[in-house]
Parts: C-alpha cells; sequence; structure tokens
C-alpha cells in the first residue's frame, strides 16, 4: 500500500500540526515535478490524497474537480475522484491516471467542500468518503450518461408566451401551461400525462418547445387525489415566520406527535421551489414509505421528486441520484445518505425525527447524517430544520444553549388529541404470553367497539433464549456473545447481530432431554397467542421478518388504512410515520428494558420510542389510550416520563449527563478494535491509548477509558474492544484522533480491524 506515488498532501498535514504543539515530525519534500497534477480522492483506507498526471493523451483542460478517473493503484484499477488539480507536487515519478471517465463534473464545489469536512472531521479516508458519497453504479465506474433521458423544455419564444395563450388548441394549451409552471419536464413523465406526440410536434413546429438530454427523474409517484392544503393553526404559522429561508440558520422544532411538522416541512419546500431552489428532507431508515412519498407527491404534482434509499435497485439509486445532483429533482427526500448527494440549487434542509439513530453511519465512514445537515445548511448558507417530538439530547442541547433556534409545537393538528398513558404493573401479575389479564381485556373491548389496536414488542422472533430444563444448556450463537433467537415459523434458532442459522432442535445437544422450552417473549409468540384470542379480528405483524421492503410495509398496512377493526403488533417499524386514525389503544408491552442498560444512551432511546409509539394513538378524530406495561412502576425515570412527558424527561437526562461528563456536553470519540484474537485488539488499543497520553496526559479536560470490551463483546467471531476519550470540547478531541489515526494506519496487522468512531453512538 505505501508505494512511490503516495503523497501527504498540506491539507492533510494541516489538523495534524495544529494543537497539541512541538512532536510533530512530519518532513515535507521539496517540489519535484511540476506541469499539471491531478490530486485525486482514491477509495482506499489511507487518510490522504494521491498524486497523479492526467491519461496520456487527454487535453489537460478537460480535466474539471469533482469528475471521476480510472487510475492504477497498487496493481489494481480503481475510481477515483479529482479533488483539485495543481501545479507542482512533491512526488517524483507520477504514473498517469487511466482514464477520464466523466465529462461533467459529479461533485461540484459545494459537495467538495462537505466530502472534506466529512474526511476531517470523523477521521475518515478521503477517498472512501467520496466513494461512500457515489451511489454503486457509479462508484463501479459506470458513465453517467448511461442514464440519459429526453426533455422537453420552452424556448425563449415559448417561456414568453402567458399562460392564456393557444386557448385554441387547448391540449397544446395544456402542455404549454405545465411547462411553464415546472420548466422542463421529461419524456417518460409527459407520456403518462397523456400528452401525446401529436400535440409536442405541434409545439415544435410552433418552435415553442424543445427537446434536450438529461438525467432520468424516476417517474413522479402515481399521486393520491391532490389534497388541498389545510388551514395552518397558529403554532404553524409561527414556526413558519421563524424560518428565514434566504440565509443559514438551524432550528429545533420539538413538536409532538401529530402536531402537524410535517405539514411545516411541506410549507417550507413550497417556499423554496417557488424560488426555483432544491428541498432535501431526510427520513430515519424505516420512515421512508410509499405513504410519505404519496403524501409529499400530492402535494407537489408538478416537482419531480427523487427518492434516495437503500430499497433502490442500482440503476434507479444512480438515476435518482443524478437527478438530484444536476438539479433536475426540485425535491430529493432520502436516509442518511442522501445528504451527501450533491445539490447544486440547494434551498432548505429538512431533518424529519432527527432523533433516530438510523442517521448515525455506524461502520465504514461513521458520519451522522443529522449532524451534516447542519454543515451543509452553513456550507450552503440555507436553513436547516431539524424536527422530531422527541429530539436527541444532542440537538436539544443546542437548541438550550442558544446555538439552535427552539419553535415548539404543543398542540395537536386536526382535532385529535393527546392520549391518556398509563402504567400496569405486571410483577406479580399472571401474564399469559406476557400480557396482563387487564390488558388483553382492554384490547377486546377496543377491538369489540370496531377500534384499531397497536401492541408494540421490542423483539421479533418467537423467543429470546432456548433453553434445556435439565441441564440448563441456552442456545448461543458461535460466532458472537450472544443467544439466538428461536423463529418458530421457520422452524429456525438465528443470531439478530450475524444473522447465524441453524435448525430448531427439540431435544437439547448436551443431555438430550427433550424438555426444552422458550424464554422470553417476541413478536411471533405475541402474534399466536393474540391470533387465538381475538381470532375474530385480523392480527397484522411487522417487523423485519414479515416487511422486508418499504412496499411489503405498505401492503401489509393497508387493511388498517382501510379503518377496519384489526390488531396490528410489531417492533419499532410500527412506531414511526404511520398514520393510522382509528388507532385508539397503544399497548407496550416492555417498558424495563432499556432503563437498565449499560449504555447511557438506553434511557433517552427508551424515553424516544415510548413516546413515539404512544404517539401513534389517537391520530384521528378518536381520542387514544396507552397501555405501559411494566415491571418497576415505581421506577423514577418512567415516572417521570409517564407523568410529564419526554420534554421533562430529556431535559433531566440533560443534567444527568452534564454531571457525568458525557455527551453531549462533552464531547466522546472511540478508538475501536476487533480481532478474531482478542489480546491483539486489546494490546492493540492498549498501545493506542498509552500513544494519545504521551501527546495529551490525562487531566479534567480530558479523559482516557479502557480499553474495555464492547457491550456485544464477540461478533461474527472477532473480539470487540474499545479506548472511550472524552474531552470539554471537540477543538482538543480532534488533533489527537488526527493523530492517533496516522499512527494507527502503520499498524501491520491485516487481522485487526480498528476505527475511529468520532460521536460514537453505539458502545455495543
Ligand atoms: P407530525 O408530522 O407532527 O406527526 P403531521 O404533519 O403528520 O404531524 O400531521 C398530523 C395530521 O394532522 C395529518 O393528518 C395532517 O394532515 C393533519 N394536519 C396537519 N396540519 C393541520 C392543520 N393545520 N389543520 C388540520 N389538520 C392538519
Ligand atoms: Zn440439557
Ligand atoms: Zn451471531
Amino acid at each position: 500500500m505505501q508505494s512511490l506515488y503516495l503523497v501527504v498532501t498540506a491539507s492533510t498535514l494541516a489538523p495534524f500540526t495544529e494543537v497539541i504543539g512541538g512532536g510533530v515530525q512530519q518532513t515535507v519534500p521539496k517540489t519535484v515535478q511540476q506541469g499539471v497534477i491531478l490530486r485525486l480522492a482514491v477509495p482506499v483506507p489511507l487518510r490522504r490524497l494521491f498524486d497523479y498526471l492526467p491519461p496520456e493523451g487527454l487535453n489537460p483542460a478537460e480535466l474539471k474537480p469533482g469528475q471521476r478517473l480510472w487510475v492504477p493503484f497498487a496493481g489494481r484499477k480503481l475510481v477515483a475522484v479529482l479533488v483539485e488539480l495543481v501545479p507542482e507536487s512533491p512526488q517524483a515519478q507520477l504514473k498517469p491516471a487511466q482514464e477520464l471517465i466523466d465529462s461533467k463534473a459529479l461533485f461540484d464545489s459545494g459537495a467538495r467542500k462537505l466530502l472534506n469536512w466529512i474526511a476531517d472531521y470523523y477521521q475518515a479516508p478521503v477517498g472512501e468518503v467520496y466513494a461512500a458519497a457515489l451511489p454503486a453504479a457509479l462508484r463501479k465506474g459506470k458513465p453517467a450518461d448511461h442514464w440519459a433521458e429526453q426533455w422537453l423544455q420552452l424556448t425563449t419564444e415559448g417561456k414568453g408566451l402567458p399562460e392564456s395563450a393557444l386557448a385554441r388548441a387547448p391540449k397544446q394549451q395544456a402542455l404549454l401551461q405545465q411547462l411553464l409552471r415546472a420548466g422542463q419536464q421529461s419524456r417518460t413523465y409527459l407520456k403518462t400525462q397523456g400528452h401525446t406526440p401529436a400535440v409536442i410536434r405541434a409545439l415544435q413546429e410552433r418552435q415553442l418547445v424543445e427537446w434536450v438530454s438529461g438525467p432520468t427523474v424516476p417517474p413522479p409517484m402515481p399521486a393520491a387525489e391532490a389534497t388541498p392544503p389545510p388551514q395552518l393553526n397558529s403554532e404553524q404559522q409561527q414556526v413558519l415566520a421563524a424560518v428565514d429561508c434566504s440565509c443559514f440558520s438551524a432550528t429545533l422544532l420539538e413538536g409532538t406527535t401529530g402536531s402537524g411538522k410535517t405539514e411545516v416541512y411541506l410549507r417550507l419546500m413550497e417556499r423554496v421551489l417557488a424560488e426555483g431552489h432544491q428541498a432535501l428532507l431526510l427520513v430515519p431508515e424505516i420512515g421512508l414509505t410509499p405513504q410519505t412519498l404519496r403524501r409529499i407527491a400530492a402535494r407537489f404534482p408538478e416537482h419531480s421528486i427523487a427518492a434516495l434509499h437503500s430499497g433502490l435497485a442500482e440503476g434507479e439509486r444512480a438515476q435518482s441520484w443524478l437527478a438530484a445532483s444536476e438539479g433536475q429533482a426540485d425535491i430529493v427526500i432520502g436516509t442518511r445518505s442522501a445528504i451527501m448527494t450533491p445539490l447544486p440549487r440547494l434551498g432548505v434542509v429538512l431533518v424529519d425525527e432527527e432523533h433516530d439513530a438510523s442517521f448515525k453511519q455506524q461502520d465504514g465512514v461513521r458520519y451522522s447524517a443529522r449532524d451534516l445537515a447542519v454543515v451543509l445548511a452553513r456550507n450552503s448558507d440555507v436553513p436547516v430544520l431539524l424536527g422530531s417530538a422527541t429530539p436527541s439530547l444532542e440537538t436539544l442541547h443546542n437548541a438550550l444553549n442558544g446555538r439552535y433556534q427552539h419553535l415548539r409545537m404543543r398542540q395537536r393538528a386536526g382535532d385529535a388529541r393527546p392520549p391518556q398513558i398509563h402504567v400496569v404493573p405486571t410483577l406479580r401479575e399472571p401474564l399469559e404470553e406476557g400480557f396482563s389479564p387487564q390488558v388483553l381485556r382492554h384490547i377486546g373491548e377496543t377491538l369489540a367497539r370496531g377500534e384499531q389496536v397497536l401492541v408494540f414488542i421490542n423483539r421479533r422472533g418467537f423467543a429470546p433464549a432456548l433453553n434445556c430444563d435439565d441441564c440448563g444448556w441456552i442456545a448461543d450463537c458461535p460466532h458472537c456473545s450472544s443467544k439466538l433467537t428461536m423463529h418458530r415459523r421457520q422452524r429456525q434458532l438465528r443470531c439478530h447481530h450475524c444473522d447465524y442459522r441453524r435448525p430448531l432442535v427439540d431435544t437439547c445437544p448436551q443431555c438430550h432431554s427433550r424438555s426444552i422450552s422458550a424464554l422470553g417473549g417476541g413478536t411471533e409468540r405475541s402474534e399466536e397467542l393474540l391470533a387465538r384470542r381475538f381470532a375474530d379480528y385480523p392480527v397484522i405483524r411487522v417487523d423485519r421478518d414479515t416487511t422486508t421492503s418499504k412496499q411489503a410495509l405498505d401492503r401489509l398496512l393497508a387493511p388498517a388504512r382501510d379503518g377496519d377493526p384489526c390488531l396490528l403488533l410489531g417492533t419499532q417499524m410500527l412506531a414511526k410515520g404511520h398514520h393510522l386514525p382509528r388507532v385508539t389503544l397503544v399497548v407496550i408491552q416492555d417498558a424495563d428494558g432499556g432503563l437498565f442498560s449499560a449504555d447511557f444512551r438506553a434511557p433517552e432511546r427508551t424515553g424516544q420510542l415510548l413516546e413515539q409509539v404512544a404517539g401513534r394513538a389517537g391520530r384521528g378524530s378518536l381520542s387514544g389510550r396507552v397501555l405501559v406495561q411494566s415491571r418497576f412502576p415505581e421506577h423514577p425515570l418512567l415516572q417521570m416520563l409517564l407523568e410529564k412527558g419526554y420534554g421533562t424527561f430529556a431535559r433531566q437526562l440533560l443534567r444527568d449527563r452534564a454531571v457525568a461528563q458525557l455527551p453531549p456536553t462533552h464531547a466522546m470519540a472511540l478508538v475501536r478494535a476487533e480481532c478474531e484474537e482478542p489480546a491483539w485488539a486489546e494490546e492493540f488499543l492498549h498501545n493506542a491509548r498509552l500513544f494519545m497520553q504521551s501527546l495529551v496526559p490525562p487531566s479534567p479536560q480530558l479523559q482516557y477509558l479502557g480499553p474495555v470490551p464492547a457491550l456485544l463483546e464477540r461478533k461474527s467471531g472477532r473480539y470487540r474492544f474499545y479506548v472511550q476519550v472524552t474531552a470539554q470540547n471537540r477543538a482538543q478531541l480532534q488533533p489527537l484522533l488526527a493523530r492517533v489515526c496516522a499512527w494507527a494506519e502503520s499498524n501491520k496487522n491485516r487481522r485487526l480491524r480498528w476505527a475511529v468512531d468520532m460521536d460514537a453512538q453505539e458502545l455495543s
């Protein structure tokens, strides 16, 4: 890997030399090569750019930062991105790049600025950052014009016409009007709208329209009947008045579930679309449902929407990405990685359910899309709105200390009323598959009234453990420090961490006893009971086993949307984003898990989840009730959550975190290592800590912990440890992490994996 043309650039050096003072022994060699030098982001795990000469025979004038090139690298051929052109290189004997892939730049300067920032802040290899920003097809080197499509646009003459023109040719007039409103339309879309080739030709002959080639935009969603926007209530009006779309501002919108946050997003979109800007909406992984897309499409039937999520086929994703990055798509809706899409006309950044854990990438480039949303908005001088009923402590902290504007919406929009919440003690109750008799009675009564019930269960599968009553054997995963979950329908035992599977056994492999029993509950087990108890009603189970795609979820929920009485049962997939107005009873089967976890973030997550699930109750005109089962109804955190609500609960947690010197009042990073040989990972981290301590000794301002085993100590056969570094602020942490990365890159043990996790979210 340490090949001849490896170059440490001044820009990657900068963070190394800053703060720690002295100590840095970097010799920057003098210039040896001059001319047009390409400084490239090459997808390899090294934190630097690489210098190359232009491809042979290429006119250097064709080169623009942001283009892709094929380059030779350590005997392989890789797709690299041109970050900058420089007149000289400190390196002798540069190789030429092989071939230029793009005629236009894929990443504009705004996008490159963000990606370079990511590499610096998260201590990530810059080549991997650029690779992560590309959709897979483009990452593999496919030409961007592969997906080109024909677009119909108005000529100068056409643009000069009033909407009332062509009154005697109504079909031509309709098309003209559409183009006057939308600017351009794709051939595919025009066809779906019933504009015939003859009509288009007629306008072409009058020289009012012309075809141009551009990226393919996914055809607009089949919009439900265009719904007229509701009259804004006063809270919504106040929020909208407080967000200025002409410059950067960061705002937390803390609004109860059902308070009409989505309506606020739609109005902000509307505002920037009218100015000719693009709107970016980030949603959690399980929040990007066809229902969400339909709702937005129905509001903006004339604007093209690009959806970016993991459910797309490779080609579709590349199309959406190009439509967004070339400015054809007006609205871009996506999950985490959409934040890295170049958006040339960006006007507003919206983050829905900003507290959601899926915004943090947990491997590779470990960025937080939520935090990047703020960086992107600042870079682009546009507003960013972070919306949630249950804001993350990070965002709440920024709002309370005045870094973000803090707006609240307390009323439910429309005529929905807040639900009533009750705790149902379960400690000495005769439970039936985890349900108390009182809860089962309420479920029955609700169904009998013709209403719907939602039951929330933490765990999928039938039971979280299988155990021998005679010898105490438990079915463990051979690769992870965890138990296997029993999936009865598939007759399998499965590991939920590494997906190891084995057939279900009915005798104990250790003592051959036949008394094997399933311990604990899961969605499958509850489904069996509820289907038996309430046989007259459909029971719909929603978890990762029943819902392999967004469409599947949509189909599964269709009967519930129709409004007939039914019982919905599922994991957190059910907690988000589904508007089910006939759900009047929500049951939370077990609230206790998160209250006693070793992860300091567990109470925050439990609070968010309970509040979100509870928010599913009574979204329509019927009022709702929430029953929370707990073995510890007196637990102070649970009490505070249920009596005072998430807002008070979260503010208390924030005070606790400050006392404990934890995020968000303190900055935290983990240096992680994993290896099949636990001693190697521990030793590596031990040395990493000694190295860091030699640079910055521990003090009240900067503290070290570890190496300690991760909460899931062994995963997929590898033992996992981390060293935790906390500091009063990020400025103390950043240079230290840069140094430890440089140190770790010289590690030669190929069986050991290491990573730096800035603002780590998971201790697992
Ligand atoms: P949130 O995103 O805060 O959970 P939504 O924006 O989804 O809330 O709104 C909840 C429901 O209230 C939706 O059915 C929405 O159409 C409706 N709604 C939103 N704003 C208004 C309003 N001003 N008047 C009437 N209904 C509204
Ligand atoms: Zn046994
Ligand atoms: Zn496993």
